[in-house]
């Protein structure tokens, strides 16, 4: 082998070497940047599964399942949006046709939250759980993964006969429900406050918090409060 080509031999086994070795930092810091991304927020990954519209085509029974409920414009699909930190994420629960499904979103294997688009029809002044018809009921009466249900309500108009429907429905089943006020930029810290002490005299939430998409506040306490769900 002349000099030449011995010179070529190693060059090229220092550039394999180097590009292998700079391929494999490259994955892992992908895979730890990924990792810390769901270490801060879990909720992250969250990607929309299916939408459901008979209690027949609901899937297995098995792992965690958190129904988020709300009146037509309480600000829920934000929420969704800004929980995963993905803007597009809600979008699916408001196409129509897809009203009066219950939407199922997974967090992560096991855990999956499941959307209710058509509670409350405001703009045909109708606003009833029963228009769910049996699916709802079904859901609630049979279900042993469902462990709680969250119940948005936009902070200047909480506890609407609606809202009042649904922890109804809930306490009926004995099942735990989260009051979730949104859209607090719209009111004073002082507002905030009183309304969040108000609405904890009237009903027997399981926890009470105000968030708003638009400042991205109280999310941190929203996804704890999820969390927490796992471990119940
Ligand atoms: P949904 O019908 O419950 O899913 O409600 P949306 O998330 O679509 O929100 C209804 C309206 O309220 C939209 O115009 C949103 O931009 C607005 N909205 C939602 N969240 C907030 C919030 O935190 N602050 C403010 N100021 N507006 C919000």
């Amino acid at each position: 082998m002349t000099v030449e080509a011995m010179l070529k031999l190693i060059i090229k086994q220092v550039f394999n070497i180097s590009f292998t070795l700079w391929l494999r930092t490259h994955i892992i810091c992908r895979a730890c940047s990924e990792i810390n991304d769901l270490m801060k927020n879990p909720f992250k990954n969250t990607a929309f599964l299916f939408g459901v519209t008979n209690a027949k085509n609901l899937p297995n029974d098995c792992g965690i399942e958190v129904l988020l409920s709300g009146r037509s414009n309480a600000g829920k699909s934000s929420a969704l949006n800004s929980l995963a930190e993905n803007k597009k994420l809600a979008r699916i629960s408001k196409t129509p046709g897809r009203t009066t499904e219950i939407n199922f979103f997974e967090v992560e294997e096991g855990y999956k939250l499941l959307d209710l688009p058509g509670y409350g029809f405001a703009k045909s002044g109708r606003s009833r759980i029963k228009d769910w018809g049996s699916l709802l009921g079904e859901y609630f009466a049979n279900r042993k993964a469902l462990k709680g249900v969250l119940i948005f309500m936009d902070i200047r108009h909480p506890l609407k006969p609606i809202d009042l429907e649904m922890i109804k429905l809930c306490e009926s089943f004995d099942t735990d429900y989260v009051a979730v006020l949104t859209k607090s930029d719209k009111v004073s810290k002082n507002i905030s406050a009183k309304t969040i002490q108000q609405v904890s005299e009237a009903i027997n939430a399981k926890e009470i918090l105000a968030i708003s998409s638009l400042n991205k506040t109280g999310f941190e306490k929203l996804r704890k409060v999820l969390i927490g769900f796992k471990y119940e």
